[in-house]
Formats: C-alpha cells, sequence, structure tokens
C-alpha cells in the first residue's frame, strides 16, 4: 500500500533535489517514469514517505556530444526509437528498445536511464549499457561525477549511488554497430537472458558481449572470434540467477547461444 502521508517533490534545480534527497536518505525514492516505482509501492514492496519527481529539471533530451550520446534520466524509450541522434550513433539502444514490452504505456513513460537505476536483473537496459562502456552522470550534494556501468551495476538492486546522489543522464560512447539477442518465455514475458555484442575497441576484431538476465549483474566476456565465445561464457558465469522464470542451469545453457546470435546479427551473420 502506498503511504497515505506520501510527500511529492517536484524540485526545479539539481541543488534541491539532491538537498531533498540527501535530507531524507533512507525515506525517499527517485520518481522517473514511474513504471517500475508505483507498482512496487502499491505492492508494498517499497515503502518510502517521500517521492522527488525529476520532471523539473530538463533531463528530458538527447544530445550529441564529440563521443557520442547523452541520454537524459527523463529520456523514453519512445523518444530513443525517434531520435536520429541514436540511429545515428549508437543504433544498439533503438534495437533494445525496440524489443521492450507493455506496449505504449511503458515504451511513453518508462526510461532506460530508470531501468538502469531500478537494475532488476531480467530487464534489457543493464547489459545494454554494460556493453556499450556506458558511464552513467551523478548529481549529489558535493558535486557530480561519471560512474562506469561496471561500477554502477552493484547487485541485483543495487547501483553504485551514495546516500543524496541521482543520475542525470548516461554518455553513450558512439557505437556504429550492435547486435541484440534474449530469450524468453512469450513475447510478454521478461527476459531469461539477453546478451548485446558490440566489438572491442577501435579494430573489428575481438568481440564483446553482455549477457544480461544470467547473473544478478550484467557479464561481460570478451573473445577475439566466435568460435571462443561459448567457452568464454560458460567459464565466467560463476553465480546463475534463478527465479520463477527459469533454474539457473537453464540460464546456464542458454546463455552461450544467446551470445552467439547476439554475435551473429552484430557480424551479420543471416541464420
Ligand atoms: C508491463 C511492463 C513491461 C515491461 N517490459 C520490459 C521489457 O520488455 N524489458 C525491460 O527491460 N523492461 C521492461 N519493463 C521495465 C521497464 O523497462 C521499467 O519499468 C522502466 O524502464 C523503468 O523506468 P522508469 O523511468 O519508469 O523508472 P521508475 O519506475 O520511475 O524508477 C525505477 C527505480 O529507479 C529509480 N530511479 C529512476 N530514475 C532514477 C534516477 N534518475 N536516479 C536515481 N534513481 C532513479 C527509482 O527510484 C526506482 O527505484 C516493463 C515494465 C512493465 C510495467
Amino acid at each position: 500500500m502506498i503511504r497515505e502521508t506520501l510527500r511529492y517533490h517536484r524540485p526545479d534545480s539539481l541543488a534541491e533535489a539532491t538537498a531533498l534527497l540527501a535530507e531524507h536518505a533512507g525515506d525517499i525514492r527517485v520518481l522517473g517514469g514511474g513504471t517500475s516505482l508505483i507498482p512496487c509501492l502499491t505492492r508494498g514492496e517499497i515503502d518510502v514517505g517521500h517521492l522527488l519527481d525529476l520532471r523539473g529539471l530538463g533531463l528530458g533530451t538527447i544530445r550529441e556530444v564529440p563521443d557520442g550520446a547523452e541520454i537524459g534520466a527523463m529520456v523514453t524509450y519512445a523518444d530513443v526509437l525517434a531520435s536520429p541522434v541514436i540511429a545515428e550513433r549508437v543504433p544498439l539502444v533503438a534495437r533494445v528498445a525496440r524489443g521492450i514490452t507493455g506496449g505504449r504505456q511503458i515504451t511513453q513513460q518508462g526510461t532506460p536511464v530508470g531501468s538502469a537505476c531500478f537494475n532488476f536483473p531480467t530487464t534489457d537496459a543493464p547489459g545494454m549499457f554494460a556493453a556499450l562502456r556506458a558511464r552513467f552522470q551523478v548529481a549529489g550534494p558535493s558535486g557530480t561525477r561519471q560512474v562506469s556501468a561496471a561500477d554502477f551495476f552493484v547487485d541485483a538492486y543495487r547501483i553504485g549511488l551514495e546516500p543524496g546522489e541521482l543520475v542525470t543522464g548516461v554518455l553513450v560512447p558512439t557505437t556504429k554497430r550492435g547486435g541484440y539477442c534474449k530469450i524468453k518465455h512469450a513475447s510478454g514475458s521478461w527476459p531469461i537472458a539477453t546478451a548485446a555484442a558490440v566489438f572491442d575497441g577501435a579494430a573489428d576484431g575481438r568481440l564483446r558481449v553482455a549477457l544480461g538476465a544470467v547473473q544478478a549483474v550484467p557479464l561481460v566476456v570478451t573473445a577475439d572470434d566466435p568460435g571462443q565465445l561459448a567457452e568464454r561464457v560458460r567459464d565466467a558465469i560463476d553465480a546463475p540467477w534463478a527465479d520463477v522464470l527459469a533454474p539457473a542451469d537453464y540460464r546456464v545453457r542458454v546463455a552461450p547461444v544467446v551470445a552467439r546470435r547476439a554475435v551473429d546479427e552484430l557480424l551479420e551473420v543471416l541464420p
């Protein structure tokens, strides 16, 4: 149940926002699109006395930056799909956004940054951002900083923010090619395993694949050619995720297949 005394805050400056987060630390949540947070509040899975709405902070834009694209915290999946900057610089982000389920309510309100902040293991955004070496832009009471995807995804539902901090956006390096694959029970279900594949570095030789939903946080493996991939993936998994969707051993078995399919899409190998 949502508390009767829930206080709603809509600051119009980052300074005010971070001061409120620090003042109510432990009893406040940032409200992005609300597509994960509001159901959790309604079900009583999250219980806080304050909500901090980001809509007054102007975080809803996608910008070109010298080495890539900056995606604001309030940019929705629909914004991503409509963006020429994303299409040109990081088409993998649009590729992933196209596969988000839940219909217009989710794509027009849910945000990739909100999904990353929630860090629910069986979602698409964490693995995608890990593959792309994204850097999260964080604001807090003592200023701003960047957090790499490797340091951001700490554990299931846990991210690398300190009390008083929020994510203002994410910087995604230009990555012209990418491949993506996910396996799920039905078109509307949560993924059991996802794989985002890119080339690792400037030369189109080495492969970098981030697996999502296979462990609590994204698992990144690299390989010099696709033939090495299955073994690398099996070696890397040490704490497979298990839930009602699939047991751990099933995830261990499908992860190399999903990784290979993402790489085949990257390399444009037709099935
Ligand atoms: C029906 C349905 C279908 C879905 N299908 C898919 C799917 O196919 N694939 C998939 O990957 N996901 C799916 N999702 C999940 C969806 O991607 C997330 O709900 C959405 O992206 C979360 O973004 P939001 O802006 O709504 O976050 P919110 O719900 O507002 O917030 C989520 C959490 O992140 C925190 N947070 C949000 N923004 C920030 C910030 N800027 N700084 C710090 N903390 C922040 C909040 O406090 C909260 O804890 C689905 C959800 C639903 C309800």
